[in-house]
C-alpha cells in the first residue's frame, strides 16, 4: 500500500540505480491541508533528484506550486505559481523513502503572507467597500482620513493600468 505511493521509493532501487531523477505533478488532493485556505493549490509541479551517497541518499527536490490567492488589499481573486527548491538526506536504515512529508512542508512554505494584484492596487473603499481599482465612490471616509488626503495626490495618467 504505502510503497505503491508515487512519491515512496524503495531506497534499494534506488542505489541499484545509482540515483533517479523524476518529474512528476502528483495528485493535489493529499498536499491541499498544507494551505491555510482549503482550494488555494491549484497544481503541483515536482522534480526529485535523488543521488546516492556512501550510507545515504540525498534528495534535492523542487516544488512548485499554482496557488489561487486573495489580493491582501482588494481581496479580488488572483492565480501566481510559486517555486522553491529543498533538500533532505535519507539514511540507508530506512526501507522507504517517503517524500510526501518533506513536499508538504516545502509546498506549504511556498504560500506567501501578503500577496497584491498589483502593486498599484489601490485596495477597497473603507466606507462603502467597493473596489477601487474598478470603481470610484462619493464616499468621505472622513476629514480626518490620511486616504482622504492622499486623493488630491492622483497622478495625471490617463488610461493608466486599470484592472477590469
Ligand atoms: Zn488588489
Ligand atoms: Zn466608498
Amino acid at each position: 500500500m504505502e510503497e505503491k505511493d508515487p512519491l515512496v521509493f524503495k531506497y534499494e532501487d534506488i542505489k541499484a540505480q545509482g540515483g533517479l531523477n523524476i518529474k512528476l505533478s502528483p495528485d493535489i488532493a493529499f498536499f491541499a491541508d498544507a494551505f491555510e485556505k482549503p482550494g488555494s493549490l491549484k497544481k503541483l509541479d515536482l522534480e526529485l533528484d535523488f543521488s546516492v551517497g556512501g550510507d545515504s541518499i540525498l534528495l534535492e527536490g523542487r516544488v512548485s506550486a499554482e496557488l489561487e490567492l486573495e489580493c491582501s488589499r482588494c481581496a479580488e481573486p488572483l492565480a501566481r505559481t510559486f517555486a522553491d527548491s529543498f533538500d533532505e538526506v535519507y539514511p540507508d536504515t530506512v526501507e522507504y523513502i517517503d517524500t510526501r512529508e518533506v513536499i508538504r512542508e516545502a509546498a506549504a512554505l511556498l504560500a506567501p503572507i501578503k500577496v497584491l494584484c498589483a502593486e498599484s492596487c489601490k485596495g477597497r473603499c473603507l466606507v462603502c467597500g467597493i473596489n477601487r481599482n474598478t470603481h470610484s465612490c462619493e464616499c468621505r471616509a472622513g476629514k480626518t482620513s490620511s486616504f482622504e488626503a492622499l486623493k488630491d495626490f492622483k497622478p495625471g495618467k490617463p488610461g493608466g493600468k486599470k484592472k477590469l
